[in-house]
């Protein structure tokens, strides 16, 4: 028996691998890279656990939130695995305890946060110990593509820069190819050993429906809850203050139900939580802030009171449904409100102009999904990039008779045009050229918006984060024929984030480009940096926004140290940084006078600020 078999059964409990577990494990413990894609409850932990415990030294796991690795720390301390933390909680004696423990060997997992990774202090000391691997939890963070992106995460690309050999896993439970090409730069993972497991949780029904009125919707809540009466329960809610409504609301009508939310207490969360967990409550009330890394896998269903962001953060909290594989549903309600709220929170988020139009197309792809008259699942299973074919046979649209009307002469104009215009024109102006198009049609923006979302959530089209959110037909798309109809609603029922709303996209007319965003920046491949004589990518002069924040960086960083300006880094190469714009720390490596030592003390401060420029 193989040595992690003999501790999945021995320290974990199970009996076999599944998935491709097995896989990733033997891969880190013979020294690889890997990424694992693998659905909420696949059993991703163990796969950078183990390598911890059979690999020599101790295993560092790098974890977004406390409460996950709080979690995660109790659960290893219960099967007596000693796993320990360090965070910005962990002070004085407790911290010093703590890493001399791990000197001494006796820390096998060591959970942090990437904030502690970035500190120089803390760098050095893991350069002192024996590192077995790093594992990286929820690794779609590293991404701006992705939901949730934590520019701290961006400091974990640079890892195999400081501990060259030490294996690194990532894994996640949601990346569309995207963004999975974007954690493999940024986490520089180039060689890693990518590994998939089904994204596909069958035993999930799924409904959608259009809200019409709090009423209505409140009177469906209350059948969906009392035909499951003493089953466990979540019901998602965007905010706290619905979250408290919504709990006070159930609860007058009888229904077992707690609220769970950041602002209540610690006291109250964990009391609801474990209740909940305990199941001597239904259901619990919450916003997102609830799930990750709780693992109760008897819940029946998930209700959507509110729309999540994203496609992918419904996946993920319709995914904490029946995690014991039996039948369970997720309801969702959406509405226009909703969708004003969601434009709210992307227009108000700290987030700069591209992950501000990343977030407002990921909405507008779920508002897509919602008013699709198609299989649910297979638009999902589509949109992280894998192939479905047919129906699912358990989602509201597969159970039901297909309803609309075929547009497929508008489709095969926009493919068209599309064709002609492949990565030019971006959605702005598509817009404009829909307009100007289908004006002839007698049709209005919001009707051929809607069109367009479903050429993107039907795989005909794709908008590219990569190429500021620029529509590119797929291979689908461009092989469209027509042949068959393509339905969508008759009625427009939910306006977009975008396509409709936009005041930018009202005000631009044909050949006035003027205002469409900025073109992307030309990004070479890594190997043509060595080769090419490199010229700048765009002018910066003397004083550009970029160069000038690159210069307080460096001021800040040598504030910190204690020395002078100059000594962190030379004018000329934050000059040439600006000019170039590198975002690897091989990119880095490119700029004259930076050298491995500056990238691995620095690099990780200066690529989130030319990053937000980049934009
Ligand atoms: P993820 O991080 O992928 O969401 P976890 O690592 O938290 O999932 O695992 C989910 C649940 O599956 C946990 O209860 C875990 O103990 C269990 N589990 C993991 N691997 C196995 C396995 N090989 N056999 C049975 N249960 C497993
Ligand atoms: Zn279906």
């Amino acid at each position: 028996m193989s040595k992690s078999l003999e501790i999945l059964n021995n320290v974990f409990g199970h009996e076999a691998f599944r998935g491709k577990q097995e896989d990733a494990v033997e891969a880190v413990i013979s020294g690889r890279d890997v990424i694992l894609l693998a659905s909420t409850g696949g059993g991703k932990s163990v796969c950078y656990q183990i390598p911890a415990l059979v690999r020599d030294g101790v295993g560092v796991v790098v974890s977004p939130l406390k409460a996950l690795m709080k979690d995660q720390i109790d659960t290893l301390q219960f099967l007596g695995v000693a796993a320990d933390t360090i965070n910005s909680d962990v002070t004085g004696y407790d911290r010093l305890n703590v890493m001399n423990a791990i000197r001494k060997g006796e820390v096998d997992l060591l959970y942090v946060t990437p904030e502690l990774l970035a500190q120089p202090k803390f760098m050095a000391f893991l350069k002192e110990v024996k590192i077995a691997c790093f594992g990286i939890d929820e690794a779609h963070a590293a991404s701006a593509y992705g939901h949730d992106f934590r520019p701290d995460y961006q400091v974990l690309g640079l890892l195999s820069h400081h501990f060259p050999g030490v294996p690194r896993i990532a894994v996640t439970a949601t990346a569309d190819p995207q963004t999975l090409a974007d954690i493999k730069e940024m986490l520089n993972l180039h060689d890693a050993l990518v590994l998939e497991t089904s994204l596909d949780r069958t035993n999930i029904s799924l409904s959608i429906e259009k809200r019409d009125s709090a009423k209505q919707q409140q009177a469906k809540m209350l059948e969906i809850i009392r035909s499951r009466q003493g089953q466990s329960g979540l019901v998602y809610c965007v905010g706290k203050n619905t979250v408290d409504k919504v709990a006070k609301w159930l609860a007058s009508e009888g229904v077992s139900a707690l609220p769970y939310h950041a602002g209540h207490s610690n006291t109250t969360r964990e009391d609801n939580q474990e209740a909940f967990l305990r199941g001597e409550v239904d259901i619990l009330v919450c916003t997102v802030a609830f799930g990750m890394g709780v693992d109760k896998s008897d819940v029946r269903y998930v209700i959507h009171n509110d729309m999540p962001s994203s496609i992918e953060a419904y996946q993920q909290e319709t995914g904490r449904a029946g995690r014991d594989g039996l039948p369970s549903d997720a309801f969702m309600f959406v509405g226009n409100q909703d969708i004003n709220i969601r434009k709210r929170m992307i227009r108000k988020s700290k987030g700069g102009a591209a992950s501000k139009r990343t977030d407002n197309n990921k909405l507008d792809t779920l508002i897509g999904l919602a008013e699709s008259v198609y299989c649910r699942r297979r638009a999902i299973i589509n949109y992280f990039g894998k192939q479905f074919v047919g129906d699912c046979g358990n989602c509201d649209n597969c159970q039901r008779e297909v309803e609309g009307v075929d547009v497929c002469a508008e489709i095969l104009d926009i493919v068209g045009y599309l064709r002609d215009h492949a990565g030019v024109e971006d959605t702005h102006s598509m817009t404009v050229v829909a307009r100007d198009r289908f004006a002839a049609r007698r049709l209005t923006e919001e009707r051929w918006s809607l069109i367009v979302r479903q050429m993107i959530v039907n795989g005909l089209v794709e908008v590219r984060h990569s190429d500021c959110g620029r529509l590119h037909l797929t291979a689908e798309g461009k092989a469209f024929t027509g042949d068959n109809p393509f339905l969508v609603v008759k009625k427009v029922a939910l306006t977009s984030a975008k396509f409709a709303k936009s005041p930018r996209s009202r005000s631009l007319t044909v050949g006035k480009r003027a205002s469409s965003p900025r073109k992307p920046r030309a990004r070479a491949a890594a190997g043509d940096y060595m080769t090419k004589p490199r010229r700048s990518r765009r002018k910066a002069n003397v004083g550009s926004p970029l160069l000038e924040a690159l210069r307080a960086m460096r001021d800040k960083l040598a504030k910190e140290e204690g020395r002078e300006p100059y000594f962190i880094i030379h004018d000329t190469a934050l000059r040439q940084m600006a000019e170039v714009m590198p975002l690897t720390g091989d990119e880095m490596l490119t700029i004259k006078g930076v050298g491995q030592a500056k990238v691995a003390s620095y690099a990780h401060r200066f690529i989130p600020v030319i990053r937000k420029h980049a934009a």
